[in-house]
């Protein structure tokens, strides 16, 4: 499987290692939301959205993964099981 890409949707970003975003106005815990797919270590708060250190938007956080194959971005593609009684 390939890794995706992680990038902002609006600037193109990439968030690096020592990044960190911050839960708040929860818990203040301070960590790299992309190592737990938005969770919160501090509290396991699910980060829906995710805020771009660079440019500042908030975008969903699954619009985040860019995976190299199939270009457009919130598309997924899901084979039809025609299902069998
Ligand atoms: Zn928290
Ligand atoms: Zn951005």
């Amino acid at each position: 499987m390939k890794e995706p890409q992680i990038r902002c949707p609006h600037c193109a970003w990439k968030p690096r290692a020592e990044s960190r975003w911050i839960c708040t106005p929860a818990c203040g815990t301070e960590w790299n939301t992309f190592w737990t797919g938005g969770v919160c270590p501090g509290c396991t708060r699910q980060w829906e959205n995710t805020q771009c250190l660079a440019c500042g938007k908030v975008s969903p956080h699954k619009d985040w993964y860019h995976y190299p194959e199939g270009e457009g971005q919130a598309r997924i593609r899901r084979k039809r099981v025609p299902a069998t009684a």
